[in-house]
Order: structure tokens, then C-alpha cells, then sequence
């Protein structure tokens, strides 16, 4: 399977459908974009023995749901082994919340999907999906089985100080205004190069390094804060922690002790309250995270939509900011249900008088739904991708500000 950028004539394209008018009616429209490479399978066993013995590679899969013998989800989870990262597009004249739920499960399989379309196939709406393949930023949707570290590589990176920062800027979606940071962890490993955070996280919070872990990063983040407020930069910084570290009594204190030493205001600083491990105790959290709030902290519900008991959280934690996880994002452009969530999401906030986020707008379509929706602010590989700390303060005096807000009035 190759996913590399090349025009649509130059793809070669498998289709697995049982139904021979359909794919007399794929083959048609593939001819008349110009794609001559494409094979037909019957099934899914048929596709599979062709993807095996085939030296040709496979840019994009059209899979049918609904088969005799093996049927597609059977299919896409044997395809997910056997060629991970391949593009696939469905096919079906299944109910969309059906195909959402085989896209979420066959991008939860390492698969690539970009997209769904219902039948009969419909040559404009494939063109667009078959586009998707060459844009950057689906690319990051792939995701690759996370690593896994022990406590003891945990605790020997911390002593040799390899973690550190990456800021993504987040925009007002009202004036285009860039109004502030978020600081998301990686490990400059040794050996494995650049480490993003699912791979240590759990593997921190599980082993008990987590809160050496926040303390090391929380420094870091406000010392660059501290370096952007001396130079009369009026942005928020927004830190992710996690609940598990808000259990220690004396947090409260510490954070505050430790803004005051570096001179940062506690009113620019927003506390994301990511999802721990489904067992945390977040009774013993809550009140460190209503002192917080009292001394002026924000605080920012992150991935909203997502785990678990997100509305008690919501009714029990004074929040001031929800964070919409991007899969609601993704999906809104493409699917009514998804969007209604996402509508709902964003009334709920209005209500609560939270600041509403989206999180990781990867298109202007995806800009473009989030204003007409009324979205406050946003943040994503649109406007640009997390950067290492000195990177971002060039950056922003190098105009990256300015070369962001034109995508976002
Ligand atoms: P998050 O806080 O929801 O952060 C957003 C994630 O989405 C980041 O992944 C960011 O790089 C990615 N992202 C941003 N824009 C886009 C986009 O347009 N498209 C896509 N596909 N992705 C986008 P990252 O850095 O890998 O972080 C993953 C998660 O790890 C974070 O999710 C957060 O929950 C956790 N995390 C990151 N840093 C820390 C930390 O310092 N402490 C703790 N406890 N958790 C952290
Ligand atoms: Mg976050
Ligand atoms: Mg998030």
C-alpha cells in the first residue's frame, strides 16, 4: 500500500463488492476520472489473496459492508493486519451511524479512512474522497500502535532532563486574533527520537512518575510564559494535566508558589484537565481544582465528548472552557448526526457560559462550519502544528501570528 501524493489518474484502486451492478458502476467512474488500475474482488477472502500476491500496490480500497461469506467489517479488520495504514473508502447502503461506527472501529484498526459514500456510488462525492489522499494532514490520522516504556526508562529520562514542550497556538475564530498556546509534552528519547505523549503518559500516570513528570514540564511551560509576558506578549498558556496529579494535597499551593516565583499571572494560565485511567478518583481532585479556579486559574475540560462521565464532570467542576474533542470536528463536515452532537455541544457550553474549543481544524471546511456554528475559538494543523519552544517564540516574531489570523477571518 502506498499512500504517496500523485494524480488521481495514477491510482490504482481495489473494489470488494459482491454486487456486480455496483461495481460495474465503480468501474465506470473510475475510467471516467482516468484511473485504469483498478481490480474487482467478489468478495472479501478474493481481495485479500489479491492484496497477498499482487506485486502492484494498492493506493485506495471501495469496500462494501454488506457481503456473503466474509462481510466488510470482517474484511477492513483482516485488511487492518494485513496491510496496516491502507486507504479505504466505504461503500454502502448501510444507515450512516452504522458506517460511522465501521469508520471509527477501522481507524481504531491503524486503517485510514477517508470517508463513506452511500450507494449508488456517486462519481463527484468519490473524486472528493479520493482527493483526501494527498492532503497533509490526513496523514495524522493514521495512528501507529502506541509505544510502550517502563517506569524505570520513565524515571532515567526525567533525571536526564529529555522532556520537553511543544506549543500549538490556539485563534479566536471571532477576529482571527491569536490569543494563546498550549504546551503538549514530548520525550527527546535517545534512541527513538521524538516521543509523542500517549506513548508515556499512561506508562507516567500508571508507574507513579506522572506528577515528577508534570512538575518538570509545568516549570518549563511558565518559564517560556514568563519570557512572553516580560516581552508584553498578552496570550494564555494552556497546560494539559492530569486528575490523577490534582490528588496531592498541597497542589494548590505548589502551582501558586510556583506562578509567583516566575512572575506569571494565574488569570493567563488554563489548566486542561485531560481524562486519567478510568479508575481515578476525581472526588479527591475537585477541590484542588475549585481552589485553583477561586485563585484564577482557567480551567478547560479537554477532549469533551469523550470517556468517561463527562457530564457529571461537567456539573461538578467549575470549568470555564470546553475543549471539543477533533473527532466531532472531522465528522461534522460530513455527517449529520455528528454534527447535531456537535451543535448540542456548543449550545451546552454557551449555556454553562463555558469558551468553546475546537480542537485540531485540519481543513477551511472545517473553519468555515465551526464559524457559521458559532465556535469561540480553535485550535489545529490549519493554522499550525505544535513547535518546539524556540521555534514558536520566532515564530511569533517572525509573523506567524499575522500569517495565521487571514485563515481564520
Ligand atoms: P490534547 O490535549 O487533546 O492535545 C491535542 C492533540 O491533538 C495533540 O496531540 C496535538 O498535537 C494534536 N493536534 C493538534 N492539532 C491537530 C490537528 O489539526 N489534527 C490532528 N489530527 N491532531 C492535532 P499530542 O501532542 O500527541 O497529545 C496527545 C494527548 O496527550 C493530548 O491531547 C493530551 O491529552 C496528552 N498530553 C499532551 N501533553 C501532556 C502533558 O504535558 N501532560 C499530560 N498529562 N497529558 C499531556
Ligand atoms: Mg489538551
Ligand atoms: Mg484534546
Amino acid at each position: 500500500m502506498v499512500n504517496a501524493t500523485r494524480p488521481l489518474a495514477h491510482l490504482s484502486v481495489l473494489v470488494v463488492d459482491d454486487d456486480q451492478i455496483s461495481r460495474r458502476l465503480a468501474a465506470g467512474i473510475l475510467r471516467s476520472v482516468g484511473i485504469e488500475q483498478f481490480v474487482e474482488a467478489t468478495n472479501g477472502f478474493e481481495a485479500l489473496t489479491h492484496l497477498r500476491r499482487s506485486a502492484e500496490a494498492v493506493d485506495i480500497v471501495l469496500c462494501d459492508l454488506d457481503m456473503e461469506g466474509m462481510d466488510g467489517i470482517e474484511f477492513l479488520a483482516e485488511l487492518a493486519n494485513q496491510c496496516p495504514g491502507a486507504a479505504v473508502i466505504l461503500v454502502s447502503g448501510m444507515h450512516r451511524s452504522v458506517m460511522a461506527a465501521v469508520q471509527e472501529m477501522s481507524k481504531s484498526t491503524g486503517l485510514r479512512m477517508l470517508g463513506a459514500v452511500e450507494k449508488p456510488l456517486d462519481r463527484k462525492q468519490l473524486v472528493t474522497l479520493f482527493e483526501l489522499l494527498n492532503s497533509p494532514g490526513e496523514a495524522a490520522t493514521v495512528k501507529a500502535a502506541p509505544e510502550s516504556f517502563s517506569h524505570a526508562e520513565i524515571v532515567e529520562g526525567l533525571r536526564n532532563h529529555e522532556f520537553m514542550l511543544h506549543y500549538q497556538p490556539k485563534i479566536d475564530l471571532r477576529n482571527g486574533r491569536f490569543i494563546g498556546a498550549e504546551a503538549l509534552a514530548r520525550w527527546q528519547h535517545p534512541t527513538r527520537g521524538i516521543v509523542l505523549p500517549t506513548s508515556f503518559i499512561p506508562a507516567a500516570e500508571q508507574g507513579g512518575a506522572i506528577n515528577d513528570l508534570t512538575w518538570t514540564l509545568l516549570e518549563q511551560a511558565l518559564r517560556i510564559a514568563s519570557g512572553w509576558y516580560t516581552s508584553g506578549l498578552d496570550i494564555s498558556l494552556l497546560v494539559n494535566i492530569t486528575v490523577g496529579f490534582l490528588e496531592e494535597l498541597a497542589v494548590t499551593e505548589n502551582i501558586l508558589a510556583l506562578t509567583n516565583r516566575l512572575n506569571v499571572p494565574a488569570n493567563r494560565i488554563v489548566l486542561e484537565i485531560t481524562e486519567s485511567m478510568a479508575t481515578t478518583d476525581i472526588v479527591s481532585a475537585i477541590g484542588s481544582l475549585a481552589r485553583l479556579r477561586m485563585r484564577g486559574f482557567g480551567l478547560a475540560i479537554d477532549d469533551f465528548g469523550t470517556g468517561y462521565s463527562t457530564m457529571q464532570r461537567l456539573s461538578r467542576i467549575p470549568f470555564n472552557e470546553m475543549k471539543i474533542d477533533r473527532s466531532f470536528i472531522e465528522g461534522a463536515t460530513r455527517q449529520p448526526d455528528v454534527r447535531a452532537i456537535l451543535e448540542s455541544s456548543l449550545e451546552l457550553g454557551r449555556r454553562l457560559r463555558l469558551q468553546t474549543t475546537a480542537e485540531g481544524i485540519e481543513s477551511l471546511d472545517e473553519l468555515a462550519m465551526l464559524k457559521s456554528i458559532g465556535c469561540d475559538t480553535a485550535q489545529g494543523f490549519l493554522f499550525a502544528r505544535p513547535t518546539e519552544g524556540a521555534a514558536f517564540a520566532h515564530g511569533l516574531t517572525s509573523g506567524t501570528a499575522s500569517a495565521i489570523a487571514p485563515f481564520a477571518k
